[in-house]
């Protein structure tokens, strides 16, 4: 699928930031653009709104939909699926805003074997302690999945400073500085 417009794909591990720069972008420019809601078997979190934040869905029913080709990229992270449909970055597109995506990194390396054409700006908390204290202070994941986050956003945390695989890498030390920063990046780039 080509967008007129170029999407931007935000990566980088969970809890550094990205759903609450994403939220803070589209709130102040809400006719600009449209949130990519993915899909996901993972379970509904209280603060969640099934159809905003994700569509949470039952394995089956995902994989299906997969085998069907409705998928422009998918993977497993901490156990649970998640994945793009084409319908929502299509919904989106058509609505003639720019599509944000949130994604992991095996989605990054399967969305830039497709023609989609992203921005890809990657969301990098100042350190992995730091990291840790904000996904705990979340309060809404139990150890075990606690444990294979860290583990996760360790291997996420080494492709930060790969080289040519991001055109912006953020680090959110204070949120109202990256916001700053990340809107700097967008409106050099997007007529706003
Ligand atoms: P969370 O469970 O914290 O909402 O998300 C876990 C991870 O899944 C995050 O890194 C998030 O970016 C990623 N993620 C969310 N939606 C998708 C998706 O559609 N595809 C892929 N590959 N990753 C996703």
């Amino acid at each position: 699928m080509l967008a007129r417009v170029r999407p931007i794909v935000f990566a980088g591990p969970s809890g550094a930031g990205k759903s609450t720069l994403i939220k803070k972008l589209m709130t102040e420019f809400p006719s600009a653009f449209g949130f990519s809601v993915s899909h996901t078997t993972r379970k509904i979190r209280p603060s969640e709104v099934d159809g905003v934040n994700y569509h949470f869905v039952e394995r089956e029913a995902m994989e299906k939909e997969i085998a069907e080709g409705k998928f422009i990229e998918n993977a497993v992270y901490s156990g649970n699926m998640y994945g793009t449909s084409i319908k929502a970055v299509q919904d989106v597109v058509d609505s003639g805003k720019v599509c944000l995506l949130d994604i992991d990194l095996q989605g990054v390396l399967l969305v830039k074997k497709t023609d989609l054409n992203p921005y890809y700006v990657f969301i990098s908390p100042p350190s992995m302690e730091e990291l840790e204290r904000r996904l705990r202070g979340r309060g809404d994941t139990e150890e075990d999945a606690m444990q294979q986050r860290l583990e996760t956003a360790k291997k996420e945390m080494a492709y930060r400073d790969q080289e040519g695989l991001w055109d912006y890498v953020l680090i959110n030390e204070s949120l109202e500085d990256a916001y700053a920063k990340l809107r700097a990046f967008i409106t050099e780039r997007y007529p706003l």
